[in-house]
């Protein structure tokens, strides 16, 4: 196991012992993050001094010092094949790192403030980040495309990315859990994000360059939402809190053009583009 400690360092331990077997020292303040590689040889930290690192755990050694934030380093997430990491920062972005020459291979930029916290996909396709600006974001890491779903009264705390990647789990400080599910919807239309509370069947909705876009929960087609149930899930997502007067809105309530059920729009998730 690997601790990252307020007392700057990083240590290794032996779990059948309870022994230390190692003290990484180099850091020059509060190691926020660390995480391992899935071959356990390597850890990577992030630390209140603005960088990560890049050690040996065998011989605990420094192997590298990467740099390019310019505030705290929050939170660091090795990709599956171990050959690369996200950072998240209080300066606002993430960063993409190629672990073996320590170069930086992309910077994401969106989250209004900073990001506490980062996570890959299994299939090292894609970065989770979550923010202080209230929002759970989800970027392509070829494309740079960020898909965000906002939370108007709340902040996500923790996330996790299932083993297929088809949920991710989040806590709100609000108390409660929720799932997101990207959707892509078939080419050219837009990808989403769409999120739903347990046991409502809401419509997935979609915004995206190409235009709103709306999944029937029922039978899975995909169709254009009405103008009327767009402009009303953009006023709703404006306000600061979400009100009873707000889920009650009729205008959210809508029929699914293919197979007739009642859909309704939940107007407590902003998924959109930046
Ligand atoms: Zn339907």
């Amino acid at each position: 196991m690997v601790s990252a400690s307020y007392d700057k360092t990083v240590r290794i331990w032996d779990l059948e012992r309870g022994v230390c077997l190692h003290v990484l020292q180099g850091h020059g303040d509060i190691v926020q993050s660390v995480c391992t590689s899935p071959d356990g040889r390597r850890a990577v930290s992030a630390s209140f001094d603005k960088t990560l690192r890049v050690w040996d755990l065998e011989t605990g050694i420094c192997l590298r010092v990467v740099q390019g934030h310019s505030d705290t380093v929050m939170s660091v997430s090795v990709s599956p094949d171990g050959r690369r990491a996200v950072s998240a920062s209080l300066d606002k972005t993430l960063r993409v790192w190629d672990l073996e020459t320590g170069e930086c291979l992309r910077v994401f930029n969106g989250h209004r403030e900073g990001v506490f916290c980062a996570g890959v996909s299994p299939d090292g396709r894609q970065v989770v980040s979550a923010g202080f600006d209230k929002t759970l974001r989800v970027w392509d890491v070829e494309s740079g495309v960020c898909l965000a779903a906002h939370l108007p009264n709340s902040q996500v705390l923790a996330f996790a990315i299932s083993p297929q990647a088809e949920r991710i789990v989040f806590g709100a400080a609000d108390g409660h859990i929720y799932f997101l599910t990207p959707i892509n919807f078939p080419p050219p239309g837009p990808a989403i994000l769409t999120a739903f509370d347990f046991g409502l069947r809401n419509a997935d909705f979609g915004m995206s360059p190409e235009g709103p876009a709306a999944r029937c929960p029922y039978c899975a087609t995909y169709f254009e939402p009405s103008a009327e149930v767009v402009s009303a899930i953009r006023e709703h997502s404006g306000f600061p809190n979400p009100t009873s007067e707000m889920f009650d809105d009729p205008r959210l309530l809508a029929a699914c053009p293919h197979c007739g059920k009642p859909l309704k729009f939940n107007p407590f998730f902003v998924h959109c583009y930046d």
